[in-house]
């Protein structure tokens, strides 16, 4: 059940502030190694939003860019803050790391994707799914 309200992004200098209406649904720990690295951690948690749901409300020209192969990881030129993920294979969707939102009530995440990619550091302290992989039908 996706909430519907409207969430508030921020990275860390403030730079990228960005609303999105209707909330983030499929809410998830991503194990592989891209999100390590993009997050610094593992396992990163990311919520799925539509693409047409997002208003940046500060300057574009603060957004960098990486193709990392599935998707386009967008972050702060200033600061390093990861912001979202564009897919490349469903373009109507994004998916928002939970870090960046600054909205109290989030959804928690379902499940674990990708936990063959995780690390020998990282350990799993719940009862979720987990997949080793990529679970079908469902964008990261
Ligand atoms: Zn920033
Ligand atoms: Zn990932």
């Amino acid at each position: 059940m996706p909430h519907q309200q409207q969430l508030q992004g921020t990275c860390l200098c403030k730079s990228v502030c960005f609303t999105l209406d209707g909330g983030i649904s499929g809410v998830r720990y991503c194990h592989c190694s891209n999100c390590r690295k993009f997050a610094g951690t593992s396992p990163a948690a990311w919520g799925m939003a539509e693409t047409a749901k997002l208003n940046v409300t500060t300057a574009n020209n603060k957004i960098g860019k990486f193709n990392s192969g599935r998707g386009i990881r967008c972050f702060c030129l200033n600061c390093g803050s990861p912001l979202w993920f564009e897919s490349i294979e469903y373009p109507h969707m994004l998916a928002i790391p939970l870090g960046v939102l600054d909205n109290d009530r989030l959804p928690a995440p379902e499940q674990h994707i990708w936990t063959q990619s995780s690390p020998s550091w990282c350990s799993i302290h719940d009862q979720l799914p987990r997949h080793p992989n990529y679970p079908e039908k469902t964008p990261e």
